[in-house]
């Protein structure tokens, strides 16, 4: 009697199981094959899907339907680059003297739900001010609607690099910020710099391996560190299971990097043909971030937008990100889709997807770009970044097939992550 018992409550869980979703999809790209297949129903069990069909198959009566006959399905976008903490602005010089960490919480609820209504469903973060680890486990806890999220806390840059946060700040306000506050400036800060990141609860380290374009700082493309510190902090990283990402505009700061042990060199602007080899070599990967390369340029426009300093390197850096792209691809350099979105709105990563195209690279390969490759370098190859059985449940639906119409991936009208549903227009 009592084995009875027992084997029906072993059986409890199954036989009371929540309602499955039957999402009948009129097209569904497969990004692996790069084929775009039809008419299948995808099974949906809590956070997982579960299986997929050929054909409209219904569930039981308890289960719900989800009419997608009309749209092209994909599965969730990842994007590798954003800073989703803040939103570029005319006021950003001036917001870190006048922004609480609280005021900096609130908005980026705000930039985290605008980027998973436009179907990115999980992005890589590079760097604010730690808010951003906050922000991450609120969205795991379901308190707050948004990406899944991997951070790097914090970016770790040299003593007046670019990403060291008192930057053209008067003198008395400079200070010395050391390895907590991600500043460092030997191998040993290197290392301390990376544990403090893992202490903090960063899931990735990236460094600023040259100047940058929005720094108020001279030069947009000097090397700011030497081999042996990026060797110390990829190495520590490593330790710690997390991967190093580089900021990189100029070509010997990449270089460096890619020697250093980096794995992904984001922008990647006045990359050489020799650096492009070394890349292919390395098995690096190219974030290409063109996108924010045509943004800045837009802004440095716009007077007063940015400080003079910056609004020059934006007019010399920016358009040079879309030439290098079609080099970087057809050279063969391994691609990995991110935007930098924060330097410009939150929401229209998906333009890059059209930047790609128009830099040689078909509107497939930037889809499995930005969902196997990335899956991979995220360490969730197995779970994310594919639509198949025991996948997480990250899906969503356009109107058009994007290989007919790249933009309309800019129109998301469909968004589950986690198998639960945030948009169905
Ligand atoms: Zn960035």
């Amino acid at each position: 009697m009592k084995k009875i018992l027992l084997s029906v409550l072993a059986l409890l869980p199954f036989l009371v199981t929540a309602q499955d979703t039957y999402l009948h999809c009129g097209k569904v790209v497969d990004v692996k094959s790069g084929k775009v297949l039809t008419e299948k129903t995808i099974i949906v069990s809590g956070d997982k899907i579960k299986e997929i069909k050929n054909g409209y198959v219904s569930g039981g009566e308890k289960d719900k339907s989800i009419d997608l006959k009309n749209k092209t399905v994909l599965p969730g976008l990842i994007d590798m680059h954003v800073h989703i903490e803040s939103e570029s602005n005319p006021k950003t010089y001036i917001n870190r003297y006048v922004q609480n960490e609280a005021d900096i919480a609130f908005e980026s609820t705000v930039y985290a739900k605008n980027t998973l209504m436009a179907g990115f469903t999980t992005v890589r973060d590079l760097g604010g001010s730690g808010v951003n680890i906050s922000l991450r486990n609120a969205i795991n806890k379901g308190l707050v609607d948004g990406p899944r999220i991997f951070t790097a806390g914090k970016s770790i840059a040299t003593t007046g690099g670019h990403a060291d946060p008192t930057n053209g700040m008067k003198s008395d306000l400079m200070g010395d910020p050391g390895p907590k506050e991600g500043v460092v400036n030997s191998p040993e800060d290197g290392k301390k710099a990376v544990r403090q990141r893992y202490k903090d609860g960063a899931d990735v380290i990236k460094i600023t391996a040259t100047g940058g374009v929005l720094s108020v700082a001279k030069s947009g493309s000097n090397p700011q560190f030497t081999v042996e510190e990026i060797k110390a902090i990829t190495e520590t990283a490593k330790d710690y299971g997390m991967l190093t990402a580089a900021h990189a505009h100029g070509d010997e700061g990449m270089q460096r990097a890619i020697l250093g042990g980096v794995k992904t060199i984001e922008h990647g602007t006045f990359m050489s043909d020799a650096t492009m080899d070394m890349m292919v070599k390395y098995n690096s990967y190219l974030v290409p971030t063109i996108i924010a390369g045509k943004q800045v340029v837009e802004k440095a426009a716009i007077p007063g937008y940015f400080p003079e300093v910056v609004a020059q390197k934006a007019r010399e850096v920016g358009p040079l990100v879309a030439d290098m792209f079609k080099r970087a691809y057809k050279k063969g350099v391994p691609i990995a889709f991110g935007t930098d979105a924060g330097v410009f709105t939150h929401g229209l990563n998906a333009r890059e997807f059209g930047y790609m195209v128009e830099g040689g690279m078909p509107v497939m390969e930037a889809l499995a770009s930005a969902t196997v490759t990335n899956a991979d370098l995220l360490g969730m190859g197995e779970s994310l970044g594919q639509l198949k059985a025991g996948y997480l449940a990250d899906i969503v639906a356009v109107d058009e097939d994007p290989v007919d119409n790249v933009a309309t991936l800019e129109k998301v009208t469909f968004v589950m992550k986690n198998g639960t549903v945030y948009k169905n227009e």
